[in-house]
């Protein structure tokens, strides 16, 4: 049931929902006190086109409709806050609460829901209309704004918007606390696309196969509105699928040095879907094996990011697919910031260096230190650094140097060359046990490469002598779980791993608590950092 989408169509579309948007009654009868310019951290709301800056929801599956949904958001000059399907409905309330929205978009399918959830936040509920039934009735010259398209294609657009009026407002992961609404303006979301096309060499010979949330900044900007930008094709497949995946690959290449018309050339993931995927490719007979590694080694780029990539799961990929994953490092505040570079080496361990024009400081807990192998909290200025925290200007404010310099939260250090390495978040990674501070980064990617080990995060749980104890979750790796469990053993213990550890870690460093889990809970980025000790101490 593939469906394809010319640009035409989903501006028309785009401009319909516009049209919807602007129609009186949509607007009248949104609460009015929505539409007032709440203050901001650094000031109001601006924007003044029909919709003068209002929040309108997104809920739509990754489809054309989204992304029209979403263009047509921006044409009306109101700020898009794209809603996950996956919230259960109090986080959906809160996200539409909080971010103040005066309408919600979505598809027809989900009609019925969104309008009960709407109406319990008094926003209005609207329907993006199918794509295709609307390019199908008119071009887009028939649905064009007040402005038009000029005679050389480029639309005009009569509604008073400028580049510092915000244009999105994007919830951060949720990792170590609530989400947070970050508000990206029209300027900040341009740069970031243009750099992105620029440093991978995006370009309308591409074709990428799209597997991420839209609610997120990965899936939002590195997958979909980068690749928009520089005019290349975005297949979606909302659901991730391991098979659908290696699939995918191989209907794309089917034989060695061929490729298909609608061949995928680009792919981006986080580490959790590397992970899975070898899985998948070890599930394999060795036919299938040969047919989608030779498949995988022709795509002309590999992503990976929102976390970090353990060294195991790198090195496994490259031996597949000889592809050496290209690891960047972002968050929803600037979007991408730091990246190993498309040609030149790609340093393994280490997320690259600044993109062009991004400037990045580390801030060392002693300044007087001067050492470049010193880990301090990374800083980050950008001209795709967001405006601020929706409706937290104190935490805004707390989230800046003096200098002006963003504060990521993330601790990390550079090496000779320049390339950034990510120690960890300056809070829940870094385990301080007795006087030493430990990354649980590291710690985790020696543990993965026990032939025991599928899936693995490292915590510090309370200890009364050192502060501090280093405590390995492991989901064990299957089959090895499978023999053991015949001769009654689990499918490895503390000592196991310690005895087979200490040739990779200093003793300091080796784990003294050691559960073992069916899986690991994750958030919608694949993150599990946010298992707390609470979780453990049950
Ligand atoms: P919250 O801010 O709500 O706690 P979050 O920080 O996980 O959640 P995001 O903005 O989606 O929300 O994620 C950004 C974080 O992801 C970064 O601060 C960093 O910790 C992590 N991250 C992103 N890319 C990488 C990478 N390549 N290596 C290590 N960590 C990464
Ligand atoms: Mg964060």
């Amino acid at each position: 049931d593939k469906q394809s989408y010319s640009y035409i169509q989903l501006i028309s579309s785009a401009f319909e929902i516009s049209n919807i948007l602007s129609s009186s009654d949509l607007i009248s009868t949104s609460k009015e006190s929505k539409r007032e310019k709440p203050s901001l951290s650094v000031d109001g709301v601006g924007g003044l086109g029909h919709l003068g800056g209002a929040r309108i929801g997104i809920v739509a599956k990754p489809s054309a409709e989204f992304v029209a949904g979403m263009l047509g958001t921006w044409l009306s000059g109101g700020v898009a806050v794209p809603l996950a399907l996956s919230y259960p409905e109090a986080e959906l309330l809160h996200v539409m609460n909080d971010s103040d929205v005066s309408i919600v978009l979505s598809t027809e399918d989900h009609h019925e829901f969104l309008q009960e959830v709407a109406s319990k936040c008094a926003a209005r509920h609207s329907v993006i209309p199918p794509v295709l039934s609307i390019s199908s009735q008119k071009n887009a010259h028939d649905h064009s704004p007040p402005g038009g398209i000029d005679e050389r294609g480029i639309l005009q657009r009569n509604i008073e918007t400028s580049s510092e009026d915000p244009a999105l407002i994007i919830y951060t992961s949720g990792t170590t606390g609530k989400p947070k609404g970050v508000v990206h303006t029209h300027r900040s979301i341009t740069a970031q696309v243009q750099t992105l096309a620029e440093a991978w060499e995006y370009t309308s010979a591409d074709q990428f196969l799209h597997c991420l949330p839209l609610h997120h900044v990965h899936g939002l900007f590195n997958a979909l509105l980068a690749p928009l930008y520089a005019g290349s094709t975005v297949e979606f497949m909302p659901k991730f699928s391991v098979r659908g995946i290696w699939q995918r690959w191989r209907e794309s290449y089917p034989i060695e040095g061929t490729k298909a018309d609608d061949a995928i050339t680009v792919f981006t993931g986080v580490p959790t879907m590397y992970t899975r995927l070898i899985q998948g490719y070890e599930a394999m007979d060795p036919e299938l094996q040969a047919a989608s590694a030779s498949a995988a080694r022709q795509l002309r780029l590999m992503m990976c990011g929102s976390s970090a990539l353990p060294q195991p799961v790198m090195q496994q990929w490259e031996t597949i697919t000889e592809h050496r994953l290209l690891e960047r490092y972002g968050m929803t505040e600037f979007v991408m910031a730091i990246s190993n570079p498309l040609e030149g080496i790609r340093k393994a361990g280490t997320v690259g260096k600044p993109f062009p024009g991004v400037q990045v400081k580390i801030l060392e807990e002693n300044e007087n230190e001067d050492d470049t192998d010193r880990v301090g909290e990374l800083c980050v200025k950008s001209p795709s650094l967001f405006r601020g925290y929706w409706k937290l200007p104190e935490v805004t404010r707390e989230s800046f140097t003096d200098g002006d310099f963003f504060r990521t939260g993330d601790a990390g250090k550079v090496d000779v060359d320049g390339y950034y390495i990510i120690v960890g978040r300056t809070s829940a990674d870094i385990m301080k046990v007795g006087g030493y501070k430990l990354s649980a980064l590291e710690i985790e990617s020696a543990i993965l490469e026990h032939p025991a080990v599928a899936e693995c995060c490292v915590l510090g749980l309370p200890d009364k002598d050192y502060g501090e104890a280093v405590c390995a979750i492991i989901v064990p790796n299957a089959e090895v779980k499978r023999i053991r469990e015949e001769d009654l053993k689990p499918a490895i213990t503390l000592e196991e791993l310690c005895s087979w550890a200490k040739e990779k870690l200093a003793p300091y460093k080796l784990p003294t608590r050691l559960l073992l889990w069916d899986s690991l809970p994750r958030n919608a980025m694949g993150k599990s950092s946010f298992v707390t000790p609470s979780l453990c101490l049950i």
